[in-house]
């Protein structure tokens, strides 16, 4: 079968780690619970920023956040274990274009299974939706609103990576990453 993925606040803790990083950069000690309850995606509204002040924050500390994120929990191994089986691991992530080399290569670094032409980077959230029906995808996965409400349509199970500001949609969800070996097994006993 074959399984697309997005990366940021899917498969990495992107969010969680921006958050640490602007406590330390911001000499600041908000609690990890603001955070956890913050019903938005951007991560300034917890220290109290503009609009303004968040983007000129993330942009200075993009590159560091993206390459220093840590996997969820077992998200590496769970894929390895897809790839393993014989099915196909795709990626599908909006990162702007100049930092699609460098993501693809921090995925096979952090121990990702990346095989050619199956990495998919620098479209536009709304562009997603194409790239998944092309592919013929039997399984998505995302946590963002703004992409998950395009699937509608789409004959594949998609699912959100549970977080606070997805709670609202009702579509099927995945929490902790090993779940989805449990997915994938119920699958097949139903063929
Ligand atoms: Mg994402």
């Amino acid at each position: 079968m074959k399984f697309g993925f997005d990366i940021d606040d899917t498969l990495l803790n992107l969010r969680e780690h921006a958050f640490r990083i602007y406590n330390l950069k911001l000499n600041r000690q908000v609690d990890i619970e603001v955070f956890h309850a913050l019903t938005c995606i951007p991560v300034h509204e917890a220290f109290g920023l503009s609009t303004e002040e968040g983007r000129e924050l993330w942009d200075r500390h993009r590159s560091e956040i993206y390459y220093s994120a840590p996997p969820f929990n077992d998200a590496v191994e769970v894929l390895q274990e897809l790839d393993r089986c014989g099915h196909e691991v795709y990626y599908i992530t909006a990162r702007a274009p100049v930092h699609c080399d460098q993501t693809k290569q921090a995925l096979i670094q952090t121990g990702f299974p990346v095989r050619d032409g199956r990495f998919y980077c620098g479209m536009g959230d709304l562009e997603k939706v194409h790239i998944i029906r092309d592919l013929g995808l039997d399984y998505y996965f995302d946590d963002k609103p703004a992409v998950l409400e395009t699937l509608g349509d789409l004959k594949l199970s998609v699912y959100a990576k549970d977080n606070s500001y997805n709670r609202h949609l009702e579509v099927a969800r995945i929490v902790e990453w090993r779940e989805l070996l449990d997915i994938v097994n119920v699958g097949r006993n139903e063929r």
